[in-house]
């Protein structure tokens, strides 16, 4: 059994599909003109009931290749119906005149032209081909007109103002109702669009500004932050992490299980400090981390980073490892220069390679 996530889904997939507007448009189409085929036949108005028959067979041959669903051919589909609407409004205006309304739906072409060209055309063609089209079916609109006034109609029909007027009317809301359609349609499909860009939009945000094996924050967008903290004049922190013998972890488990390593210490560094500060990769198996705690407050998430990587067990294709970190900590006051800070927090990194590793420096315990 479906569930209703999964009917609307199927739902949501049919109707943004290209065929399915397609579809409606001709199923549309083709149901007006049965109408027309009756109306013509009550009428006795025998040419437009073959030529209606003609149609008929004409839209059933669209809806075909439509179900094929061969993209190339679907244009053939629009020529049809464009050309099916122009003759039918000449040869309607012929045979009953002006007054009914038949030659109304001409206008239809034109919206309906520019929406089938821009979705099936190649782009250098698409607005030349459906201008040329849309300046045809005007002229064919006001050639009806001339038509209508230089020949007098085939069948002079003797309806009450009623029927006359019931006829114009179902013209005109057919006319509408097509023009509603192809509107929505074309909205809707923006709307698609605009919908996938902003998503793409996101994914390649996403992608500019984070690092893909760490998850974390690349150093370009560490340059934001930067720039985003200094201008608000508040004192923050630094805390500069290097992996203790990080090559050895390489050249003796692999570089596989050294990108493993880089991961999880990157996990535990984001973990530890929340919504605190920003992480970032800063270099190879660097990570420089902003901090916009309080000093002690950073010293004590330096010291809790260290301690979670001691404790933590790495594990890659049944191996077992223990790693360590070293951190430096440095204190970045308004008015001071950024890359000193950054400096002040290397130097403090390095006192601690020096003198042991595994440890944390900060301004209290560094001179
Ligand atoms: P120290 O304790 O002094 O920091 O010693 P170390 O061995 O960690 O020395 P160093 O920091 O100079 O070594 C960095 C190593 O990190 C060298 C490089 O192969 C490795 N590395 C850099 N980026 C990556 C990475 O993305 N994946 C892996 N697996 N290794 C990396
Ligand atoms: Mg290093
Ligand atoms: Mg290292």
């Amino acid at each position: 059994m479906k569930n209703m996530n999964d009917i609307k889904q199927i739902v949501r997939q049919q109707v943004s599909s290209e065929r399915f507007k397609y579809k409606l448009i001709i199923y549309s189409i083709t149901m007006v003109h049965i109408v027309l085929f009756l109306l013509f036949g009550v009428l006795r108005i025998w040419p437009m009931v073959v030529f209606n028959i003609g149609s008929i067979v004409v839209y059933i041959k669209c809806i075909n290749i439509i179900q094929r669903g061969y993209d190339h051919e679907m244009i053939k589909v629009f020529y049809m119906t464009y050309w099916e609407i122009i003759i039918h409004s000449f040869v309607a205006t012929v045979c009953v005149g002006w007054r009914f309304g038949f030659p109304q739906y001409i206008i239809g072409l034109i919206p309906f032209g520019y929406y089938m060209c821009a979705t099936l055309l190649e782009e250098k063609k698409r607005y030349i081909i459906a201008t040329a089209l849309g300046l045809i079916a005007a002229l064919s609109f006001i050639a009806c007109r001339c038509l209508s006034m230089l020949v007098s109609p085939i069948f002079q029909l003797e309806l009450s103002i009623l029927a006359e007027l019931l006829i114009y009317i179902f013209n005109s809301i057919c006319n509408f109702v097509f023009l509603f359609m192809v509107t929505v349609i074309f909205v809707w499909d923006m709307q698609r669009i605009t919908l996938q860009l902003r998503s793409q939009n996101v994914a390649l945000d996403n992608m500019a500004s984070v690092d893909p094996l760490t998850g974390l924050y690349n150093r370009r967008s560490m340059q934001d932050f930067f720039d985003q903290i200094l201008s608000t004049e508040e004192d923050f922190s630094l805390i500069m992490c290097d992996i203790d013998n990080f090559k050895r972890v390489n050249d003796t488990y692999g570089h596989d299980f050294g990108d493993v390593v880089l991961k999880e210490i990157a996990h535990i560094a984001r973990q530890q400090v929340g919504d605190k500060g920003y992480v970032c990769r800063w270099g190879g198996e660097e990570i420089l981390i902003l901090s916009k705690d309080r000093l002690d407050h950073t010293c004590t998430t330096a010291e809790n980073i260290r301690h979670d990587v001691e404790e933590h067990v790495f594990c890659c294709r049944g191996k077992e490892l223990h790693c360590t970190l070293t951190l430096g900590v440095a204190r970045h006051s308004v008015g001071a220069v950024i890359e000193d800070t950054i400096k002040h927090a290397d130097s403090r990194l390095y006192y601690g390679k020096q003198n042991g590793k595994n440890r944390v420096v900060t301004p209290f315990n560094s001179q």
